[in-house]
């Protein structure tokens, strides 16, 4: 995403546009990374040199929730029975054997499989820090920046979501009146410590990051709160302040599992939402991943303060985890982004109808969301809850990004004009993606990367080299 900037023109056979809904024909160019022209209604024969974009073109998609390496997880927790926390144990097993060769090849392989699915900018959750024991690398940074390196490598821009983890977990409650610590963290957890939220804050100040966080033009550091589990009461403050005085996001897990809800009710006497807002912690640069068991009070914090909630509902289905309640949360304020979290599949639009989807399952009644309001979480509520505000539509000013999803395939085949949107939202997969550009530049063409030349070898190798 760098170099001088040079025009480029395409042509959508169809394309979603702000406002405007699904239009045929329209002309598209961009100079740089940017958006200059969008115009409907502009015919074939018009449109001169432009590349023909065959199907429906719409924004670049936001991964707005990634741990890049729990894509060597798939396939191995689908086996057997369990929950989230013996799934927990399983991950902790590939986090112990990652370094950042390793994490390279493996992050890079994973974000190249998320630009064959559309997406154009990914949030990655980062608490992988330190090396075995918890014992620092030279550069204690050195794991940030390999997932810096791996999403520039893919073609994706990234927001490196640095995350304070600092216990193992809540404080039993028959202590909790006498002020009992949290509990330590464990063996597999030491490599995410940095002892306190003051340590976390001065190794992700040594990345420089310039207003908002932006460390590049493909490239922006936010901040994260593992969850009320990790990182205690007294220290979320700090990683918030941190966060406000660069402009930068700020992303939690929020309550993915009652059990965590019910160990800080007996902890702090309060839910996960109210201590996280008690510690400044909540806003509309603030995102909560995982918005899944809310209190109706909790709902109203969230949405009356602005903050995004990010569902992942494919990850929050294959853990058991629960429904939370996407519809009451958009209602009272909060935009919606989402995530593919653990990558048990990476597939934005099963993401996106996932919210519908699970609402039906959890209320009985059809079509809470729009088709487009699903897009939007796709695409502009990701970017903008990733920092990245001026991304995610298809207008003149915004990130030429884009996305093309073929209506020949055989899932799309009959799909009109009239309901292309409603057909891709709720019945496209990540294989009938064809193009995808980032900031103006091909990454994906004809369904192929081209910078990652062959995504299911490099998945396959990286995989089998942390596997062992
Ligand atoms: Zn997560």
């Amino acid at each position: 995403m760098t170099g001088p900037p040079a025009p480029r023109r395409w042509h959508a056979e169809l394309a979603w546009l702000p406002g405007h809904g699904v239009q045929p024909d329209v002309l598209i160019e961009a100079a740089g990374d940017t958006f200059s022209t969008v115009r409907a209604g502009v015919p074939r024969d018009a449109a001169g040199a432009a590349v023909r974009l065959n199907g429906l073109t719409l924004p670049g998609l936001a991964n707005a929730h990634s741990h890049a390496f729990h894509r060597a997880l798939r396939g191995i927790t689908q086996a057997g029975r369990g929950t989230f926390w013996t799934w927990r144990e399983r991950m902790y097993q590939v986090a112990a054997r990652l370094e950042p060769d390793s994490y390279l090849a493996l992050a890079r392989a994973a974000y190249a499989e998320m630009a064959l699915a559309g997406v154009t900018c990914v949030g990655e959750f980062h608490y992988l820090h330190h090396g075995p024991g918890g014992v620092p690398y030279a550069d204690p940074n050195a794991m940030g920046e390999t997932l810096l390196q791996a999403a520039a490598e893919a073609g994706l821009r990234i927001t490196l979501l640095d995350t304070c983890y600092l216990a193992g977990g809540l404080p039993a409650d028959d202590d909790a009146e006498a002020g009992a610590r949290p509990e330590p963290l464990s063996e597999p957890q030491l490599r995410f410590g940095d002892g306190d939220a003051d340590r976390w804050a001065a190794r992700v100040e040594a990345l420089a990051p310039g207003p908002g966080g932006l460390l590049g033009p493909g490239a922006r550091l936010g901040a994260a709160i593992h969850s009320v589990r990790a990182v205690p009461r007294d220290q979320m403050p700090t990683v918030a302040a941190w966060a406000r005085r660069h402009g930068a996001p700020l992303h939690a897990h929020l309550s993915e599992q009652r059990a965590e809800n019910e160990a800080c009710e007996a902890a702090y006497g309060a839910t996960p939402a109210a201590v996280l807002d008690e510690a400044g912690a909540l806003g509309p640069r603030s995102t909560m991943v995982h918005a899944t068991h809310l209190t109706d009070a909790d709902v109203w914090l969230l949405g009356g303060s602005g903050t995004c909630a990010c569902f992942c509902p494919t990850t929050e289905a294959d853990l058991a985890d629960g429904i939370g309640p996407a519809r009451a949360l958009a209602s009272a304020g909060s935009p919606l982004s989402v995530g593919s979290d653990s990558h048990a599949v990476v597939d934005l639009f099963a993401e996106a109808r996932g919210i519908e989807l699970t609402q039906r399952l959890a209320t009985g009644q059809r079509g809470q969301f729009t088709a487009a309001e699903l897009a939007s979480a796709a695409t502009a509520a990701g970017h903008a809850c990733l920092g990245w505000p001026q991304a995610g539509q298809i207008a003149p000013g915004a990130l030429a990004d884009l996305v093309t999803v073929a209506l020949d395939t055989p899932r799309l085949a009959g799909a009109s004009a009239a309901t292309a949107l409603e057909s891709v939202v709720f019945a496209a997969t990540a294989a009938d993606v064809r193009h995808v550009v980032a900031g103006g530049r091909d990454v994906v063409r004809d369904g192929h990367h081209l910078l990652v030349p062959n995504v299911p070898a490099a998945l396959s190798a990286a995989i089998r080299a942390v596997l062992g």
